[in-house]
């Protein structure tokens, strides 16, 4: 079923295409701010925003979306960010190419409409400092007051925007406003700021200006500028649209765009269970240490999900399996690494590592020799093929697989017991060797030659147990970080109302102190000389990734990107 799923969103858009409101396009936007790196949240606004272009460019001819940055603050914003952002919008497959945005381009057009705002006695320059500004601006239940500066001429207020936009005043002394209704219910209304005077370095346009608009004006006259069709943001701004609506109004009035105009449209937000999704809080885990910088794979960024070895494909399909509504939600994080697990399930090739080596040897297989078992790639491709595993004398396997004195359903290694070497054959264990704290330090076995996996006759004789090895003489050492969820609750940082310490408590309370472990592995040979970001499902261990940065056939270093089943949820 690769019929996009429909929603709310949909619904509007075909409406429009029905009347043919923009002829025939369909543009949007994906407008992150470069103040920080984007998480599993922007995701989902990316794969809207850019799936419903690719969806309508097919009735649609002209459809688009822009990556537009929204870099009109320039007090935290870098270009570091820029680049990794597109890195990032690039890696979850869209690629928009000559449609790369600044809205930083648009500061002398974004004047020139302000000053037509001022000119049409729609906008005035408050010189009322912040204090003053706060005080007035009343409660939801009571209205504003004017400002005494609100009647200002046209002529005053050019001139004081002017010599704004030429420094001639510090920071916080004056702003533009829009001139609406200071009783208006909705707080947006009320005569909105819409330049502010701010002395400070911008990362694309230096020190050309020391004026920057506020997000309420600038973002709606870029849609209109770009041409955008549907500006999709978060439901947090459904109070701002009727200041959207107005500013683009106005502007049509006065004739700088020509309708038809942009028009908003909010959806919920992504809100996922064991990670923290705020860009606050994301900077606190990376500053405070409690992660290895910004592509920590146990942090819910796209930069480590990539190193954790999520897909692309993964957060498309966990895309569509969210869906989109008017309505928050709370998403269970195995939602996410279900979808994850199916893809990788169907595209990652089967590998063997041993990740708590213990020896076994055959004691009745000839020393020095060796043999080649076949393994499959992936069971359900075998148009994938097969790849050779050597088997010999002595072995490694998992530790947790060989049990002294093991309860009744453990099916795996015991004394005395059977089970058969995948891909290989079936042994009997013999005894074991184990130091004064009764800690296992090698097993032993006699195979029996004549059920090799494969061969004539090799099945007839069954066992329960199918355990994974490795040959000690060919079997390479890998670094194994196993990552698990980032925070041990649902809900990092809840109140928990029975808990004394309750008022205290901090998100960084609940991180899961397990959630990163190092182990020294054994793995196949051709593991060791795979390229960084290579994805495989090991056997019976669930699925690794090969570091990113770290791996190289020397030194290899892989990391666990999930588990095979959900451990989390009962
Ligand atoms: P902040 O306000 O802390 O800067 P932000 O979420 O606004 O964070 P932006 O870079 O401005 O970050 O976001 C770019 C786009 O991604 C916006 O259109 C926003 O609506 C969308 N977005 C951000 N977080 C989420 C989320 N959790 N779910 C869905 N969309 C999101
Ligand atoms: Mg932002
Ligand atoms: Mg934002």
């Amino acid at each position: 079923d690769n019929a996009p799923s429909s929603h709310f969103i949909r619904a509007r858009i075909d409406e429009d295409c029905a009347k043919q409101t923009y002829g025939t396009k369909v543009a949007t936007r994906f407008p992150p701010e470069p103040n920080g790196f984007l998480h599993f949240g922007h995701a989902k606004s990316i794969f809207l925003n850019f799936g419903l272009a690719d969806d309508y460019r097919v009735q649609c001819p002209q459809s688009a979306c822009n990556l537009r940055f929204d870099d009109t603050n320039p007090i935290k914003e870098e270009a570091e960010y820029v680049d990794a952002i597109r890195e990032d919008v690039a890696w979850l497959g869209f690629d928009p190419a000559s449609r790369v945005f600044y809205a930083s381009d648009y500061f002398e057009r974004l004047y020139r409409c302000a000053e037509l705002l001022i000119q049409a006695g729609l906008a005035y320059v408050d010189s009322q400092n912040a204090e003053q500004l706060r005080s007035t601006r009343g409660t939801l239940t009571e209205a504003g007051q004017n400002s005494p500066f609100r009647d200002r001429s046209t002529e005053e207020n050019i001139q004081l925007f002017r010599a704004m936009r030429a420094g001639e005043f510090a920071d916080g002394t004056h702003i533009l406003r829009a001139k609406i209704d200071m009783a208006s219910p909705n707080m947006n209304m009320r005569d909105p700021a819409i330049y502010r005077i701010r002395h400070a370095h911008h990362h694309r346009t230096g020190d050309a200006w020391c004026i920057y608009p506020m997000y309420d004006f600038a973002h709606c006259v870029s849609d209109a500028i770009e041409g955008i069709t549907h500006s999709l943001c978060t439901l947090e701004f459904t109070d701002h649209r009727p200041l959207y609506d107005w500013f683009l109004a106005r502007l049509a009035e006065l004739g700088e765009f020509t309708p038809p105009l942009p028009q908003q449209i909010e959806f919920s937000r992504l809100n996922l269970t064991y990670v923290v999704l705020s860009k606050r809080k994301l900077i606190q885990l990376v500053t405070g240490g409690h992660v290895d910088g910004w592509d920590d794979p146990r942090l819910p960024t796209l930069k480590g999900a990539r190193r954790r070895g999520f897909t692309p494909a993964g957060f498309k399909l966990f895309a569509e399996r969210i869906g989109v509504s008017k309505s928050d939600s709370l998403i269970d994080y195995s939602v996410l690494e279900d979808c994850m697990r199916e893809d990788l399930n169907e595209h990652a090739e089967r590998r063997v590592a041993v990740l708590d080596p213990v020896k076994l040897v055959l004691t009745n297989y000839p020393e020095g020799q060796t043999e080649i078992c076949h393994a499959p790639n992936h069971p359900q491709h075998p148009e994938w093929g097969k790849r050779d595993i050597s088997l010999s004398r002595e072995l490694w396997i998992e530790r947790e697989d060989f049990m002294i004195d093991p309860p009744k359903k453990f099916f795996r290694l015991k004394p005395d017991g059977e089970v058969r070497l995948r891909y290989g054959y079936i042994i009997k264990c013999t005894g074991y060797d184990a130091d004064e704290n009764g800690h296992v330090t090698c097993v032993y076995a006699e195979y029996d030659p004549d059920t090799k996996s494969g061969t004539p006759g090799s099945e007839t004789r069954k066992v329960k147990g199918n355990i994974h090895w490795l040959s000690c003489h060919d079997a390479v050492e890998a670094e194994v970080r196993i990552y698990d969820r980032l925070f041990s609750v649902a809900a990092p940082g809840a109140r928990r109302p029975d808990d004394p310490e309750d008022m205290e408590r901090d998100f960084l309370d609940d991180i899961n102190p397990d959630a990163k472990r190092i182990q020294i592995g054994m793995i196949e040979p051709s593991l060791a000389t795979c390229a960084p970001e290579s994805r495989f499902q090991w056997e019976r261990n669930g699925y690794f990734v090969a570091d990113q940065h770290d791996h190289n056939p020397t030194k290899p270093v892989f990391n666990r990107t999930v588990t095979l089943r959900d451990s989390w949820t009962a």
